[in-house]
């Protein structure tokens, strides 16, 4: 029987790409009436694109996303903290690629469907629960429009890989209450703009108090003027969430301009970006404490549904598609479904946990926290002054090992 996957996003449509691979036969069953590329940008680092080349995949990801050259860290008054090259460019076997999350969907979507065929993503299922027995499960859905019930769906076990509000998720666990708040709401946006520094570059700027904003471009030469798709993420502190988490809620300029009316930079104007975006999005960022455990029986979760994250640090999508490959490898490994689902929790609950918890107290920019704190605040002379090489590459490297994409443990396990 095949594997029923519940979701066509990031985490469902790689574990597709991986099951296929292994020759386990699956289906995936989406919600949407029809898979749009939604969202804005997104960050696969190291960990991530290292998965996605052993599909076959670099090739078609090269092709739409920007292939970033280095993350520049900079406070709020313009001046450079740090430069930390990435990918590549930072020494390692796999690039970095900055990318619409539409555009990597997209991607995904079209080589699951050459190579598993069409038939195996069937859309406008909402998924609304699941039970099992000893042979198997048996998943149940509505029409998404018509709310119509579907024919319920046998599968050898079902994966649960439908993101933030995961129906599977609140059947095993019904009582979990609210996502818990961080204390910081979030502005995104894209904007089509003139090339900044090198083209390739993700910029940090400032931190939450007035505001912290992340810039990179994600699209190349969208128009003959050679413009980019540039994506932009605002973060700022403030005492209530602005919203209930929603990917597509809309947003407004005004609710987070003010905080960065100043600053033009010599390499970009960043409030004229802004107010020149095609779309701008709010969320709060919210997460939720981890699980004490993902499997039941013939049921398990990934992804966001397993996991969902502070949104800081490129790691919702990256540990989604490890999720993907992990499951896939245990399916293959074990032939008792139980057990291979008891191992693939096994394997993955524990690092997932420590990277929510790490996105919470240490989270990859602490770079610029640090700053903040020894500065009050302030414009600085030399950075030197503030702190030196060494404990900035330190800072860095914490977050690439908790996160998984530390140079040396990720070649090692490519060997
Ligand atoms: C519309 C949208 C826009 C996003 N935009 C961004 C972004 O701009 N930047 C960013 O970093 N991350 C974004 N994300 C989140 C990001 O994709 C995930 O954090 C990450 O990639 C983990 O992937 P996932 O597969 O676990 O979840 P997702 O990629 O969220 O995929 C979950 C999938 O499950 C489907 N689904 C949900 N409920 C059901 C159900 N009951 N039955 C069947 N299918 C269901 C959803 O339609 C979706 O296709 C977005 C997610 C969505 C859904």
């Amino acid at each position: 029987m095949d594997v029923v996957i519940v979701g066509a996003g990031i985490g469902g449509l790689t574990l597709g790409l991986r099951l296929h691979a292994a020759g386990i036969p699956c289906r995936i069953f989406e919600a949407a009436p029809e898979i749009k590329p939604l969202g804005v940008g997104i960050n696969l680092l190291p960990h991530a694109t290292k998965e996605l080349t052993e599909l076959g995949l670099q090739t078609d990801l090269a092709r739409v996303a920007i292939t970033t050259s280095k993350i520049a860290y900079y406070n709020r008054f313009g001046q450079l903290i740090h430069n930390d090259p990435c990918g590549r460019h930072g020494g390692y076997e796999w690039p970095q690629f900055s990318i619409h999350r539409g555009d990597l969907q997209m991607v995904l979507l079209e080589a699951f469907v050459q190579r598993a065929g069409t038939d195996r993503v069937i859309t406008a299922h909402r998924c609304t629960g699941v039970k099992q027995d000893d042979t198997g499960v048996t998943v149940h859905f509505e029409h998404t429009l018509t709310k119509d019930k579907l024919p319920p769906q046998r599968g050898a076990i079902a994966v649960a890989c439908d993101g933030i509000h995961s129906v599977i998720r609140k059947q095993f666990f019904p009582n979990e209450g609210p996502p818990r708040y961080s204390g910081l709401n979030m502005w995104r946006g894209v904007t089509r703009w003139q090339p900044f520094l090198d083209g390739a570059t993700m910029v940090r700027v400032g931190w939450h108090k007035p505001a912290k904003v992340l810039i990179y471009p994600i699209r190349d030469n969208i128009d003959a003027q050679g413009r980019q798709l540039i994506n932009w993420v605002c973060d700022i502190e403030q005492e209530t969430p602005i919203a209930q988490r929603d990917w597509n809620r809309q947003g407004r300029l005004d609710d987070f301009i003010g905080a960065m009316e100043d600053w033009w930079f010599p390499w970009l104007d960043v409030p004229a970006m802004c107010r020149a975006a095609d779309q701008i999005l709010e969320y709060p960022m919210v997460d939720q404490d981890p699980l004490p455990r993902w499997s039941h029986g013939r049921v398990t979760l990934l992804g966001d549904a397993a996991h969902p994250m502070l949104p800081r640090g490129a790691n919702g999508g990256a540990q989604s598609i490890l999720d993907g490959s992990a499951l896939a490898t245990c399916l293959r490994l074990t032939a008792d479904p139980v057990a291979a689902l008891k191992a693939y929790e096994e394997r993955r609950r524990p690092p997932t946990t420590q990277v929510v918890l790490t996105n919470r107290s240490e989270p990859p920019d602490a770079v610029l926290e640090e700053v903040y704190k020894r500065t009050g605040d302030k414009p600085f002379r030399q950075i030197d002054d503030v702190i030196s090489q060494g404990e900035l590459a330190g800072l860095l490297k914490r977050y690439q090992r908790v996160a998984g994409f530390d140079k040396e443990k990720l070649q090692a396990r490519a060997g």
